[in-house]
């Protein structure tokens, strides 16, 4: 049987349909108003095309939204000036450093210089220890996403074996922490791994999140199991010369033909980036001013 298709697009819209409706709670019965700060350093053109849908992302949802954009040569120090600013200003409750940053800048340095309760992003040590630790805190937001279909799909994920793929500090490693906050029996796969093939076709669950375009075909797949795809390869496209499209790290077609849900690409995990950083901002927002966290939108 084909599997469902899990509509990433859909499901991003329910969120952010959510969190707007909890940003005007938040103003009718508090006169609050969630702040979310982006800061994009330079003029990387995939950084713009972000930063521009996270502002316009941010104002349909009722939240405000400041963008600093500072110039490819701006100085650490400007920099963290900048970020501690932020830190210190009661309208902006989420800080986020669009990366890559120039090679000037320290990176790790530039992100735990955001206070861990404004680190939308999830990245701040102190939130990768408390997730790791299965303390509250702010969770990244890809892997959020993932986890809200999987909730959405499945209910309890109690007892399932899941298999992520890949072991980055951004995708994989929080990933597996989630899942295993759930009670699911996980295993991470790497590059090293022996026998992957065999290794995903234990799970019920497999989290692609390689970086390799279709490296994961039907053939490593269980029968009925669900499939989540976070990869975004761009591809020569294979009838239009010239073009491109893009791909995940899944092959869908042999996949879905073995899969009993399965997430797209594009129209998947995609989406559900930016409404998990809106939903984010606004657990931020409601932790800083001692109100209950919104319900469903959370880890
Ligand atoms: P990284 O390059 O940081 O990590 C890739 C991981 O895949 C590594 O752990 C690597 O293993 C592993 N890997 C590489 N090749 C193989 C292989 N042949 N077999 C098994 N494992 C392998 O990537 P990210 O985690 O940052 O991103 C992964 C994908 O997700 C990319 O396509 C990226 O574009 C996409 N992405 C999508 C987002 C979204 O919003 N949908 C957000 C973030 C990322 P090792 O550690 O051993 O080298």
């Amino acid at each position: 049987m084909a599997a469902k298709v899990i509509d990433g697009k859909e499901f991003a819209a329910s969120v952010r349909a959510q969190v707007a409706e909890q940003v005007s709670k938040l103003k009718d019965e508090h006169n609050i108003i969630p702040g979310l700060a982006v800061v994009l350093v330079g003029e990387d053109a995939a950084s713009q095309v972000y930063v521009r849908n996270k502002h316009a992302s941010t104002i349909e949802v009722g939240m405000n939204s400041y963008e600093h954009r500072l110039s490819a040569d701006t100085t650490e120090s400007d920099l963290l000036k900048l970020i501690n600013d932020l830190n210190n200003d009661p309208k902006v409750n989420g800080i986020l450093c669009q990366l890559p940053l120039p090679k000037h800048l320290d990176e790790e340095l530039v992100i735990n210089s955001i206070i861990p309760e404004k680190d939308v992003d999830g990245f701040h040590i102190s939130n990768v220890g408390m997730l790791s630790t299965g303390q509250k805190s702010m969770v990244p937001c890809t892997p959020l996403g993932c986890l809200m279909m999987l909730r959405d799909h499945h209910g309890s994920l109690s007892g399932l074996n899941a298999v992520v793929v890949g072991r980055s500090n951004i995708v994989g490693k929080p990933m597996a922490n989630l899942l295993l906050r759930d009670s699911c029996t996980v295993t991470i796969a790497h590059s090293r791994t022996k026998n992957i093939e065999a290794v995903c076709r234990t799970a019920d669950i497999v989290i692609a999140a390689v970086g390799r375009p279709e490296m994961i075909t039907g053939d490593w797949i269980a029968d009925g199991a669900t499939v989540i795809d976070v990869g975004i390869n761009r591809i020569p496209h294979p009838d239009k010369e010239g073009k491109f499209k893009l791909v995940g790290d899944v092959d869908f077609a042999s996949a879905s033909a073995k899969a009993g849900a399965i997430t797209p690409v594009p129209g998947g995990v995609g989406p559900m980036t930016i409404a998990c950083l809106l939903a984010n901002t606004l657990t931020a927002c409601c932790r800083s001013n001692n109100l209950a966290e919104p319900e469903g939108l959370t880890a």
